[in-house]
């Protein structure tokens, strides 16, 4: 009965995909027009795989892991990503935090301290969040979910062209390999891994505009609300 209250009062939708389908983008659109506040979920995992390079933290070491993680505050201020006072939102996208993200992301206890600071961004404010297990385990409950998809290629040249106009040198080859791995660390781990959640509305964005996309995605919550 709480769930649903809460449900009404602040709308919760939720986006899951794989790296590179286009959900941050499209997300922000879609809280844009509906008025809702844009949480990246992926960011969170992000900030504590960067937290634990800063503090020299080994990846090994578990128990220093869930500790940072455990005092850790975070809060979005837009788009920007505000870890313990420091802006993150920059740090988090380099390579070396990307492709460490995934142990992380595999610590029972670290995931649990992220969905209690997710669960609680929706008791303020109506969201659209996005990420991996936001469908199936954070807010199962949610009336509007969704599950963006596209192909290991065209993902790849997406984020391809993401990088080289930031200037970065990289190779298509090595993207789609590194794209390769995550899908498969995220999708094989015991615990929530990627998968569509029941009775979300799925949508392959290979040949589709992220215009394309985030209109279906407006429509429909506007439909069924
Ligand atoms: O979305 P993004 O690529 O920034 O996510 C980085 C990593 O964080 C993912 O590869 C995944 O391992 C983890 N993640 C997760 N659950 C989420 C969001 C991200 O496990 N809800």
């Amino acid at each position: 009965m709480e769930k649903y209250l809460q449900v009404k009062e602040n709308i919760i939708v939720t986006i899951d995909g794989p790296a590179g389908a286009g959900k941050s983008t499209i997300a922000k659109i879609v809280a844009e027009k509906l008025g809702l506040t844009y949480i990246d979920t992926g960011a969170m995992y992000r900030a504590v795989t960067y937290k634990t390079i800063k503090n020299g933290v080994d990846f090994s070491n578990t128990v220093g892991i869930i500790e940072l993680a455990l005092k850790s505050e975070m809060r979005f201020e837009k788009e920007k990503l505000i870890l313990d006072g420091e802006d993150v939102s920059d740090k988090i996208r380099s390579r070396n935090v990307t492709n460490r993200t995934s142990i992380i992301a595999a610590i029972p206890e670290v995931r649990k301290c992220l969905r209690d600071m997710q669960r609680n961004f929706s008791k303020k404010q109506g969201v659209v969040m996005e990420g991996r297990d936001i469908g199936t385990v954070v807010f199962p409950g949610a009336p509007f979910k969704f599950y963006l998809d596209a192909s290991v290629g065209e993902r790849a040249r997406r984020r391809y062209a993401e990088l080289r106009e930031k200037g970065t040198d990289v190779e298509m080859d090595e993207i789609a390999s590194d794209i390769r791995k995550r899908d498969a660390l995220d999708q094989n781990r015991g615990l929530c891994p990627l998968k569509i959640p029941e009775g979300a509305c799925v949508i392959d964005s290979t040949k589709k505009t992220i215009k394309e996309v985030a209109e279906i995605i407006v429509k429909s919550i506007k439909v069924k609300k």
